[in-house]
């Protein structure tokens, strides 16, 4: 069986063509979306989702708020300066870039976001909403998982699920979401980490593997069962001579010969990377509708 590809650059695009008519609708009602997007320093990966962030927002219509701050911003500096947004009526997100120069506590910075306004969902009003099943934003990475999984189709309801990885932003979250009683859930799901005594044992009994170790090669072609589904999150650089940079982007999975074996992968890149951004546009798009209902 050769597996199915996943194109996560499509179902982005379809979700932001659905996305860009809602902020036309909101806009005719007076309301255009804002999102405040905050980058300490100058971190050159940051900087590049940060503006690949804020190109996406102008691609849909909604307004962005650049903040760019210098290296030696103190912490009450920034902690004022996310009070301030939590004030600001036309900003209905507020995101801000990780990581944070070390002088920074990035606990208290990201408890001093309003939960109303927290559409990265890190803050732990809106975890602990999810964990329970209340209406919270949903952390972008896992939620994009899951709209790939959804829009593809998966069977979630009874899949036996082994989560690598258990991050805050991406093992932890995508977990509980599948545990959740609803339609997007009602899986059987395991989580792996560096402490699981035999890895390959979990991975091999799954329908739907979700790699998120940030190592190349953690789910290997002996370790797939016919005809599983395989989400994989990691994005890893390895040395290539035959590249400009000297390097190529590559998942957590042995993709050319796990695909042999899967039903349906998702690339790297191009399968998760895309859905990022595109839900932190959907959470920013939701604030903003809640305005409206208010
Ligand atoms: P992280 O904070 O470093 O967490 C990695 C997790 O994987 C940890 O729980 C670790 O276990 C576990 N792990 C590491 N090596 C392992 C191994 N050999 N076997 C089993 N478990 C192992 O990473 P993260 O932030 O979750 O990100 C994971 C990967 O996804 C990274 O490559 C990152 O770049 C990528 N990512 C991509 C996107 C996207 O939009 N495409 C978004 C977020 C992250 P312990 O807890 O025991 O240490």
């Amino acid at each position: 069986m050769t597996a199915k590809i996943i194109d996560g650059k499509q179902v982005a695009a379809d979700m932001r063509a659905e996305l860009k008519e809602k902020v036309a609708e909101l806009k005719a009602k007076g309301v255009t979306p804002g999102l405040a997007v905050v980058l300490v320093g100058e971190d050159p990966a940051s900087k590049s989702y940060v503006t690949a962030k804020e190109r996406a927002c102008e691609e849909i219509g909604i307004y962005s708020d650049d903040n760019r701050l210098s290296a030696k911003t103190s912490e009450d500096e920034l902690l004022a300066l996310v009070e301030k947004l939590n004030k600001d009526p036309k900003i209905n997100g507020i995101l801000v870039q990780l990581p944070l120069p070390k002088h920074i506590d990035e606990d208290k910075v990201l408890l001093a976001i309003d939960p109303a306004k927290d559409v990265d969902g890190f803050h732990p009003v809106n975890v602990g909403k999810m964990v329970v099943g209340q209406d919270a934003y949903l952390p972008c990475t896992p939620h994009g998982i899951i709209q790939l999984l959804v829009r593809s189709k998966v069977q979630l309801e009874g899949a036996e699920v082994v989560v690598v990885g258990r991050s805050n932003i991406v093992g932890k979250p995508i977990a509980n979401m599948l545990i959740q009683k609803a339609h997007t859930g009602n899986a059987t799901v395991t989580v792996c980490h560096t402490r699981t005594k035999n890895i390959a044992e979990h991975v091999k009994r799954a329908d739907i593997i979700i790699a998120a170790a940030g190592r190349p090669n953690t789910v290997t072609a002996d370790m797939v069962k016919d005809g599983a589904v395989i989400i994989d999150v990691g994005v890893n650089r390895v040395e290539d001579a035959t590249k400009k940079r000297g390097y190529r982007l590559v998942g957590d999975v042995d993709f050319e010969a796990v695909k042999e074996k899967a039903s349906l992968i998702t690339p790297v890149p191009g399968g998760v990377g895309p859905m990022t951004i595109t839900m932190l546009l959907y959470n920013t798009v939701q604030s903003a509708e809640k305005t409206l209902k208010a």
